[in-house]
């Protein structure tokens, strides 16, 4: 049995302690190994606990002989790359606030390809979204709003830019999606995955918010006649939420985001700022090597090639 709060809590908290806890390949491969099997290292094929560590770092299953290692069936596996290396991408992207985009990474690994660097993020992108969280609750400011473009029009809708919806907790968690429209059944799907049904929903007078997508959730419209400011916005916590996703859009990847993978930012985005409460920064970065060590393979075609633009990445 894996004890990951254990683990969260003793990871280690800021950098100076995340390099003396991590100076080698050894301490980041026995790192791995207590959080994807604790104690008992499992064969892949056969799911046997008798297993034989070699000398190489990897396991020998003395039921039926296979060879395995704490990399194989998960995002790292097959990967040629140092772990010690895995674990500082993974430690960049956590632990900025506006994430980093590829070309530094390459830059800060030293790697001789953009593409590397590229994919490395994909894949930890995906991680950063799990299918397992729960809905939001209580009082929920619930908005639409564009990304990109040139234009500074004020109004709906733009084709240069792209529509998202965002749904965010009283103070707390945030949702965001790329949204094809904003029609009321794209509304009410939102709603239905993210909302739970006991929600105070407040929205601006868009059409689409209405009784036919919200459901029974309570429902609060707010007509906006004139611009408002910031203290007296009704949806001030959503329009700022929305802010911070294009001031990493542009601050750290200087709008250079393609609409087909905007899906895989947001939910970047949402795993960092849903944390941002966490106290020492590597902890957040602690909840991306627990869902790493969980996911399954992903390569770098199947990156460029299962999506379409609002898709999340679906599992190869
Ligand atoms: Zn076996």
């Amino acid at each position: 049995m894996v004890d990951t709060e254990a683990i969260w809590r003793e990871f280690p908290k800021n950098l100076t302690e995340f390099e003396e806890t991590f100076p080698d390949e050894d301490s980041c491969r026995r790192f791995l190994i207590n959080l994807r099997w604790g104690q008992n290292p499992r064969c892949s094929r056969c799911n046997s606990d008798s297993l034989w560590e070699l000398k190489s770092g990897r396991f020998e299953c003395s039921s039926c002989g296979r060879q395995t290692s704490v990399t194989a069936g998960t995002p790292l596996h097959g990967t040629r790359k140092p772990l010690k290396m895995w674990f500082r991408a993974i430690w960049e992207m956590t632990t900025h606030k506006g994430g980093i985009s590829a070309k530094d990474l390459q830059r800060i690994m030293g790697f001789g390809s953009y593409k590397t660097a590229w994919t490395w993020l994909h894949k930890l992108r995906k991680c950063a979204f799990s299918r397992d969280r729960t809905p939001l609750k209580g009082a929920v400011q619930l908005d639409d709003g564009y990304i990109g473009g040139r234009s500074q029009e004020i109004g709906r809708p733009k084709e240069t830019k792209a529509l998202v919806l965002v749904a965010v907790e009283a103070h707390g968690r945030v949702r965001i999606e790329h949204s094809p429209d904003l029609t009321i059944e794209t509304a009410k799907s939102f709603a239905d995955r993210n909302l739970e049904d006991s929600c105070q929903v407040t929205t601006d007078g868009w059409r689409s918010f209405s009784e036919k997508s919200l459901g029974l959730r309570s429902h609060q419209q707010h007509i906006q006649k004139k611009k408002r400011n910031f203290d007296s916005d009704p949806l001030q916590q959503a329009h700022f939420a929305l802010s911070l996703f294009k001031r990493c859009w542009i601050g750290t990847y200087h709008g250079a985001i393609s609409w087909k993978y905007l899906q895989r930012y947001l939910d970047e985005f949402e795993f960092r700022h849903n944390r941002r409460k966490t106290l020492g920064v590597g902890r957040i970065a602690a909840r991306l090597f627990q869902s790493l060590v969980c996911n399954f393979p992903i390569t770098y075609s199947s990156i460029v090639s299962n999506t379409s633009p609002c898709m999340r990445f679906e599992t190869t």
